[in-house]
């Protein structure tokens, strides 16, 4: 009692004193990636325009209008990076905005289908494909980086301009990732960016390239939380211990909730939700 009600008064919520008590057994600690071990703060570090026939300054417009309304952290450095530019967020009914988990994002605007997200959402939408092949060669170029790439295409003109996001990892993310490590717990991370992406986060962190887990959809999210429940060493096997491993997933909410929420059905899992100020 005492516990919960000091963890209270630092802001964190225990959901009872088996839960508690439980976290002395956790083998396995799953990260989301963005928001979690990283800043969640990205920044706009370069737009390009390949539009034939829009000025880069409308195709940076469309493009922070559809970003206006969502409400990944890639949106907020979009919104914020045309501001800087004083590029203005055009005026436009935007009809059926859509997120698309794991991806991007989807709207009608003048009667055009406009997306906006990552390679695998244009790849799925077969125009990454048609792209000329020095923008492949810029995105994959940044990839690499360690950057997040992302695209914009309006209805029949295709892909119109790519952008490159980076964020930061949190101040305190290697200090908590280490003291993991001395306590032999297994620490993973899980998110939907690109691998370099992931690399350049859990590299930073210590993290071997068999605890990254990278280009996942919430729905691959939830099932590695299920596969690290299941995962029994041989020693548990042969001991007949119990058969299943006290797991916690952290995670942001922001495209991991379905994995939380998988959580929710298994009883060896537990939740850790931190949620922005
Ligand atoms: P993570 O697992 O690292 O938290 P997400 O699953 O939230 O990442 O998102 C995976 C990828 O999908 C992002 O890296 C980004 O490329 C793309 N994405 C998701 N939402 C948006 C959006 N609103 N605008 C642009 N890209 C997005
Ligand atoms: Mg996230």
């Amino acid at each position: 009692m005492a516990a919960l009600a000091a963890a209270a008064q630092r802001g964190v919520l225990i959901k009872g004193g088996s839960a508690l008590e439980s976290l002395a057994k956790v083998q396995s600690i799953a990260f989301d990636k963005t928001g979690t071990l990283s800043q969640g703060v990205f920044e706009l570090l370069h737009f390009y325009s390949i539009s034939q026939t829009r000025s880069r300054r409308e195709v940076l417009g469309y493009l922070a209008l559809m970003e206006k309304s969502a409400s990944h952290p890639v949106s907020d450095a979009i919104v914020i990076g045309a501001a800087n530019e004083q590029v203005d967020i055009p005026n436009l009914a935007i009809v059926n905005h859509t997120l698309l988990p794991g991806e991007g994002v989807t709207a009608s605007i003048e009667s055009n289908e406009v997306f906006v997200g990552n390679k695998r959402l244009f790849q799925r939408l077969g125009l990454f494909e048609r792209l000329p092949h020095d923008v492949i060669k810029t995105s994959e170029h940044w990839t690499k980086s360690g950057a997040t790439v992302g695209f914009i295409s309006i209805g029949e003109e295709g892909i119109v301009g790519t952008y490159v996001v980076a964020d930061k990892i949190r101040d305190e993310a290697l200090e908590v990732v280490e003291a993991l490590r001395r306590m032999n717990i297994e620490t993973t991370m899980l998110t939907g960016d690109q691998w370099p992406a992931a690399m350049k986060i859990g590299g930073q962190l210590g993290l071997q390239e068999k605890d990254i887990k990278s280009d996942l959809l919430p729905k691959d999210k939830r099932a590695e939380i299920i596969d690290k429940v299941n995962e029994v060493s041989l020693e548990t096997k042969q001991r007949c211990w119990s058969k299943k491993r006290t797991v916690v997933m952290v995670g942001d909410g922001v495209n991991d909730a379905f994995a939380l929420s998988a959580a929710g059905m298994c009883s060896k899992v537990f939740i850790f939700y931190h949620i922005h100020p």
